[in-house]
């Protein structure tokens, strides 16, 4: 069995709560895919006809999930992976007395464990960067003033050199 879950509660719950749900109702766990996604409101699901796929649905509040509705919902999908109709299914009868003892928990996001030295390391490449271009760029502006400076003196000079010629 396969479960492709996208949603933060924890993995190896669901798993659990599948297989005893799937064990129940005598199926094979064998080659199923079991896809667990978020929607608003209440739990529900999505099945094929005579195929090992299941979709259920979570509500993203934790707080609303009942361990029995999923149970009931997991039942009835695998009723219609067995090829039942609704009109073929009796909806009381949906036995989830297997269920009990089963809870999904939250999974907490992983805390990232921060490093002190690489944050700071990573900062001072960048503050290397910012000024090393700085810098640059100021060596192209000494470079163009330098040129200025140097043409106003040729001028000059020139300048003085012809009207002592003059003289
Ligand atoms: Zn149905």
């Amino acid at each position: 069995m396969k479960v492709e879950n996208h949603t933060i509660y924890n993995t190896r719950d669901l798993r659990k709560l599948f297989l005893a749900g799937l064990k129940h109702e005598g199926m094979d766990p064998k080659n199923y895919k079991i896809v667990v996604k978020y929607r608003k409101g209440r739990t529900y699901g999505y099945a094929y006809y005579n195929r090992k796929w299941i979709q259920i649905n979570l509500p993203k509040e934790c707080y609303q999930l009942s361990i029995k509705q999923v149970a009931r919902t997991l039942v009835h999908e695998i009723c219609h992976n067995r090829g039942l109709r609704h009109r073929e299914m009796d909806y009381k009868t949906i036995d989830t007395s297997w269920a009990e003892g089963y809870s999904i928990r939250f999974e907490k996001p992983k805390e990232k464990k921060r490093d002190i030295q690489l944050e700071r390391f990573e900062h001072a490449k960048k503050m290397l960067d910012k000024y090393e271009s700085k810098l640059k760029r100021q060596k192209n502006l000494v470079k163009k003033w330098k040129r200025k400076v140097y043409y106003y003196e040729k001028v000059f000079e020139n300048k003085k050199a012809a009207s002592k010629e003059k003289i």
